[in-house]
């Protein structure tokens, strides 16, 4: 009978310190988004001011769009797609594909434009990107692209502008 105790109780220790572990990863993470100074830096007031609501949702709170509303979706037009914070460039249209979730997907960032975290936020983890200039949210990265990265940039329609090519 004390044996079993003892076995339930350091099975429950463990678990435990699983978690302490994943908590740690996450304030990490966390942690190392706020310290990091972007090159453009706006209080979010004047982020309110200058986006629309559902722009400041998805970009400054990481909102995340409801799929197949975003007008970009279908666009197959050569261009740039921006940040539509700072209109840093983030991605082309060459590297766009439809990936059939109802958001706008790249297998390829354009390469420093985009910055990486992680985050726990449905109970797994995943790979938050955002602008590297501004901060802002703009989707998540997966490993299911197709070539020649495997990458599938899943990105809110919302947190981009397109610039068609002249
Ligand atoms: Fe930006």
């Amino acid at each position: 009978m004390i044996q079993k105790i003892v076995i339930v109780l350091c099975l429950l220790l463990a678990s435990c310190k699983g978690n302490t572990q994943e908590k740690k990863e996450m304030m990490a993470a966390k942690a190392d988004k706020t310290e990091t100074a972007f090159a453009v830096t706006k209080t979010e007031d004047e982020w309110k001011a200058q986006l629309t609501d559902m722009q400041f949702f998805i970009l400054r709170k990481a909102a995340t769009e409801n799929p197949f509303t975003s007008e970009l979706l279908d666009n197959k037009k050569e261009g740039v797609y921006v940040c539509a914070g700072c209109d840093t460039e983030l991605f082309t249209s060459k590297t766009k594909f439809d990936s059939g979730t109802g958001w706008p997907s790249f297998y390829k960032e354009i390469e420093g434009n985009v910055a990486y975290d992680v985050d726990y936020k449905i109970g797994y983890k995943r790979t938050e990107e955002h602008c590297a200039t501004c901060g802002g949210h703009l989707g998540h990265v997966f490993n299911d692209g197709p070539a020649p990265t495997g990458e599938r940039h899943c990105i809110n329609g919302a947190a981009l502008k397109f610039v068609p090519k002249k």
